[in-house]
């Protein structure tokens, strides 16, 4: 037997996924989340409980992920905060319906735009940013005047379970919940009825959430990965990218990040240079032993571990590493490490790597890099780092996916007037900003009238009269109405 804490957790069934929904619902219908009032009380509070409890989150991140606490306090932390303050500033902008011009058609009429809560909302989010991923569409969920179930990811257990407690104490238990657990929770989770479903995590379990959704016609968002690649021109300031490089991959998470930069693509003259340069930076940044740095995140778990370990161990990918390649399985942490010239057809550069790898193929023409990258699935991100226009223009058009950055890496998720989502493969739908707000509304269309103007042409008898007007009303031109009722019209 287990603490009354893992008693409760195994009973979460379907049954008891049933009743946390219809208590939801009740909520929800009762029109609580609706109000202003609640939506800005609930912001305000989680941006109370992470800055009351901000040493407890960064500890809970040590332990499932050594996560250094500049990388917690910043990527987890300030940027949930930014996103709150935002919402708090904007949601009154956000709220009000946008007016929108009518035609002709149906004069005399005016229009807008209202954004209504969707209902009930499910949010699954992944081990990697565990806050963040969980917290930040809960402020997009509660903004937009939902009642929402957080289920947060069971790899990060520390996470998970401080996610429980805090949300219990500081949010609104009427209409938000966390429900912890693994596949049979969430399973029974996905047996019900919501009104969206927002998860984030890999593409063979968002097949399975989006299944789910399919029976009761749920509209999902999937915030799915992929492989991010660079591209990196010559001519450019090679330390300044190297270090952005660095900033992405192993600066975040230790490559266990969605939009980590997953593989580089040069031409065979420059690719000495860079390996260089990564060489040299690298060891600026994490010393000559790095399985020793405390500026590393470990690898999460042993699956994943073995998972990495598989890659740099296929007979044709082992010999060629260049740099890094030593791992430590006790303590989870594998060093950065670069591969030169890996076959395409290998384990490493057929799936997504999520983690401290990162393979550099070669090409003749720097421009032959993006038929590389159309060839494969559409990534979440890609990057470029040039000085050459037309190729950044070319960039721009040719390559398809979730977002681009040019001269740096994964900044754009930062910029909360930009659409964080993926396309193809790496997902669908968006969030951030006020596209979070938008991911949890419907935008309802209203149309104003009022009993003026009730034109005799719309009912029958229809004569051929009525035909010719209608068939120029529906051109929306005032000249050819005009011409019409003078006779004119050839119609
Ligand atoms: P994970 O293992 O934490 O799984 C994600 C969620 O799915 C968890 O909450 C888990 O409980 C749930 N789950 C697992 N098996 C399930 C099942 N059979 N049925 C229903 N639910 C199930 O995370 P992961 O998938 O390892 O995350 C890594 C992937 O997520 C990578 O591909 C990464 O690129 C992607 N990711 C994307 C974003 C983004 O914002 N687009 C962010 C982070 C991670």
């Amino acid at each position: 037997m287990g603490t009354e804490e893992e008693v409760n957790k195994v009973l979460f069934d379907e049954e008891a996924a049933t009743s946390l929904v219809k208590e939801l619902r009740a909520s929800f219908t009762n029109g609580k989340t609706r109000s202003y009032d609640w939506r800005v009380t609930q912001l305000k509070s989680i941006l109370k409980m992470i800055n009351e409890r901000e040493q407890e989150i960064v500890t809970a991140l040590r332990d499932d992920l050594s996560k250094p606490e500049l990388e917690s306090t910043v990527y987890e932390i300030a940027m949930l905060r930014n996103s709150i303050t935002l919402a708090l500033k904007e949601i009154k902008h956000w709220i009000k319906p946008d007016k929108v011009k009518t035609s002709l058609t149906t004069f005399p009429s005016s229009g807008e735009i209202v954004s209504e809560p969707l209902g009930v909302v499910l949010i699954i989010s992944a081990w990697n940013y565990p806050f963040l991923l969980s917290l930040d569409p809960v402020v997009g969920a509660i903004a937009a005047g939902n009642a929402i179930v957080l289920k947060p990811s069971e790899i990060a257990p520390a996470s998970s379970s401080l996610l429980a407690k805090l949300v219990g104490e500081y949010m609104d238990s009427s209409s938000i919940r966390v429900v912890e657990g693994a596949v049979t929770e969430t399973s029974a989770l996905l047996e019900q009825k919501w009104d969206k479903i927002f998860y984030t995590g890999n593409g063979r379990i968002g097949r399975i959430v989006m299944a789910a959704a399919a029976k009761h016609l749920t509209p999902v968002l999937l915030e799915l990965g992929g492989k991010s690649p660079v591209v990196v021109d010559s001519g450019i300031n090679l330390q300044v990218a190297v270090r952005r490089i660095i900033g992405g991959k192993w600066g975040c998470n230790n490559g266990q990040a969605c939009i980590s930069p997953d593989y580089i693509i040069i031409t065979k003259d420059y690719a000495p240079n860079l390996v260089n340069t990564l060489k040299s930076e690298l060891e600026k940044f994490y010393g000559k032993n790095p399985l020793e740095s405390k500026d590393l995140s470990r690898i999460v778990n042993s699956n994943h571990f073995n998972r990495l370990a598989k890659y740099l161990d296929e007979d044709k990918v082992s010999g060629k590493i260049v740099y890094g390649g030593e791992r430590d399985k006790t303590n989870l942490k594998i060093a950065p490490t670069i591969l030169l010239d890996v076959p395409r057809d290998s384990l490493i550069m057929s799936e997504e790597i999520f983690g401290p790898l990162l393979p550099i193929l070669t090409v003749d023409k720097i421009e032959d890099s993006f038929d590389i990258i159309n060839s494969g699935a559409k990534p979440l991100a890609a990057y470029l780092f040039t000085n050459n226009k037309k190729l950044r223009q070319q960039f721009v058009s040719i390559v398809s996916a979730g977002g681009l950055v040019v001269n740096d890496t994964t900044l754009h998720l930062a910029v909360h007037t930009l659409p964080f989502g993926g396309v193809g493969e790496s997902g669908m739908g968006a969030y951030h900003g006020k596209f979070s707000f938008d991911a949890f509304s419907h935008k309802k269309a209203v149309l104003y009238r009022s009993f003026a103007g009730d034109a005799a042409i719309r009912y029958p008898p229809y004569t051929v009269g009525k035909i010719r007007l209608m068939k120029v009303l529906m051109t929306g031109s005032i000249f050819s109405i005009i011409g019409a009722l003078l006779g004119w019209s050839k119609v």
